[in-house]
């Protein structure tokens, strides 16, 4: 698929490296602006990371704070590969339930998801596990590194909901084979799955509003997502700098939720 990237170049700019108050003066107004861009947009992308599920009190897995600086035998990042997942099974799943299968509720970003469904055409591509986004009614959803909300048998195929793992303790198997069942979570050392990623680029390449929030887009594959996008606006809401800054249309330095709840009331909720 040819790399579309024309649609960024040509708009204008309005993301300079000014002083944090001079930005903080102009988010009401940058909200506006995002509200305006709704209104005028017929097919929405919205690309979220990380930074979606931490406003839920979800661990970001790379921030200083989140897990990977937290005290395991092991590294969170080799716990949650391949290997380790067949070498070492019951550590994978001691690990998994005690920190990645934490009890959240959406927060306002999944819900303000809700309301722009509501008039415009929307899908959510994810790097996000959580399966919040449908919790919160969100209808079109690629989960690019997979969902917690699925499990499969590993021998037979066949299907298991998250109670499954959850009510029970140590390595869960199949109760009509035995085999082991395993989290439909894409691992360290595993491919994402074909069919997520060509409809999330064919919802990427068919956009003309691209929304980036809550990730540095700077941990693969995300940045070469953002590459299909040919549209008109593209807005980064992220507290910090991205590597997409430069590029986008619209950079809103503030909290996801508060940012999406704010613009999406203004543009629809009369
Ligand atoms: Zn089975």
């Amino acid at each position: 698929m040819r790399v579309l990237s024309i649609g960024l170049e040509k708009s204008e700019k309005i993301c300079y490296n000014i002083s944090m108050k001079t930005q903080n003066d102009n988010i009401e107004e940058k909200i506006e602006k995002l509200a305006a861009m709704l209104v005028s947009s017929r097919r929405i992308v919205f690309f979220g990371g990380a930074g979606v599920s931490t406003e839920s009190g979800i661990p970001d897995f790379r921030s200083k704070d989140g897990l990977y600086n937290q005290k395991y035998d092991y590294p969170p990042e080799e716990i949650l590969s391949h290997g380790f997942f067949y070498s070492h099974t019951a550590d994978f799943f001691r690990f998994y339930r005690d920190k990645i299968l934490l009890s959240a509720e959406p927060n306002a970003a999944h819900y303000a998801l809700t309301l722009i469904q509501k008039y415009r055409d929307l899908t959510v591509v994810t790097q996000n596990i959580d399966g919040l986004h449908q919790k919160a009614g969100n209808k079109k959803v690629f989960e690019l590194h997979g969902t917690v909300e699925k499990n499969h048998c590993v021998k037979c195929g066949r299907f298991f909901p998250l109670d499954y793992i959850k009510s029970r303790a140590g390595v869960p198997v199949c109760d009509e084979c035995g085999g082991l069942v395993k989290p439909d979570v894409v691992l360290y050392g595993e491919g994402l799955d074909d069919e997520t990623v060509g409809g999330a680029l064919t919802a990427i390449s068919r956009a003309d509003l691209l929304i980036v929030a809550g990730t540095s887009l700077s941990v693969y594959p995300a940045a070469g997502f953002i590459g299909y996008y040919g549209g008109e606006n593209s807005v980064i809401i992220n507290v910090s700098p991205t590597a997409f800054d430069r590029r986008a249309t619209l950079c809103i330095p503030a909290k996801v939720g508060e940012v999406l709840k704010k613009a999406s009331e203004s543009a629809f909720a009369k």
